[in-house]
């Protein structure tokens, strides 16, 4: 599939291309799936018969890695098409942060992405955010999961719990276990008043100002919020992107390292606030409510880079 590009969601109308688009991005950066339980006991994956078969999904080779490759850091590739090599890993616990779902091992990311959570988590306390509870960053080497998000393959990408940091250090139980919140109402037409607060409202636009951060994904109605609720310095707004589900955490998304020539840029989010009536088709019954996930052919080693097969074979 190639890459999907975000400046063409708005101006289709076409309902069925809608249905299909939505599904497919319901599963894109894990709406339900940073609410998946994690287990204290993971078990590796089996070995695969033959993983030279072309016909092997590249998701079940990258998801068995669970080493990086040890070359110099490079994203390779484009979000959803792509792998990392020279993963580093977040360290769990920081001063602001946590890392949840231990057992997932999607705690590594370019360098650019590790630093950038550090800074989002050091300046969180400042607007009365306890700290980051951090969801999927990427696997070892990136690539596609076997579970959960059409992108974070690159190590550009992370998921950010809508639920701020405890002031404790959380049990490994705890973070396989614990659930994030919700910020949406039920009917997916604005966010829950009973959990909505000005916080949130300053934890998107700090997170939207870092520099590096290209897009913050969010659930429609979130966007709608902050459009109606963001007073004064509205210039950040552009770059939060209305994608469906998003409703327990966000999605934070870094350009191109200069590091890496054969990283694919996406297209820079449209410079409006994107308050208008392009926010407004996110609202319509077909669009709005989660479809179940839709089955894709799966990614095959050969849709991605060639270098990845390099990644996959380092040390
Ligand atoms: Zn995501």
């Amino acid at each position: 599939m190639r890459p999907i590009r975000v400046t063409v969601w708005h101006r289709q109308s076409l309902v069925q291309f809608a249905v299909l688009l939505t599904a497919t991005l319901a599963i894109a950066c894990g709406g339900a799936a940073a609410q998946d339980l994690g287990t204290l006991t993971p078990k590796p994956l089996p070995v695969l018969a033959h993983p030279d078969d072309p016909h092997t999904p590249a998701k079940e080779l990258f998801g068995r890695e669970t080493t990086p490759a040890a070359m110099p850091a490079r994203s390779i590739g484009y979000y959803t098409h792509g792998c990392l090599a020279g993963g580093v890993a977040l360290p769990i616990n920081g001063p602001t942060w946590q890392v949840m779902r231990l057992s997932r091992n999607r705690n590594w990311g370019h360098p650019n992405l590790i630093r950038t959570i550090e800074r989002i988590a050091n300046k969180a306390p400042s607007i009365g955010w306890n700290g980051l509870l951090v969801g999927d960053m990427a696997q070892p080497r990136g690539g596609p999961m076997i579970t959960g998000h059409w992108s974070h393959q690159l190590g550009l990408d992370a998921d950010i719990w809508l639920t701020p940091m405890p002031n404790r250090e959380l049990t490994r139980k705890e973070r396989e276990e614990m659930m994030a919140t919700n910020v949406v109402a039920d009917d997916w037409m604005d966010v829950n008043p009973k959990v909505w607060s000005p916080t949130y409202i300053a934890l998107y636009k700090m997170v939207a100002q870092q520099p590096g951060i290209e897009r913050v994904l969010a659930n429609p109605a979130i966007k709608k919020a902050l459009c109606r609720d963001v007073k004064g310095d509205r210039s950040w707004l552009h770059k939060i992107r209305p994608v469906p589900g998003h409703n327990y955490h966000f999605h934070i998304r870094i350009g191109c390292p200069s590091d890496s020539p054969g990283c694919k840029s996406q297209t820079p989010p449209p410079h409006d606030e994107g308050c208008g009536k392009d926010l407004d088709w996110w609202f319509s019954k077909a669009v709005r409510e989660p479809k179940p996930p839709v089955k894709s052919k799966p990614i095959l080693m050969s849709a991605l880079p060639a270098a990845c097969r390099q990644i996959l074979a380092a040390p």
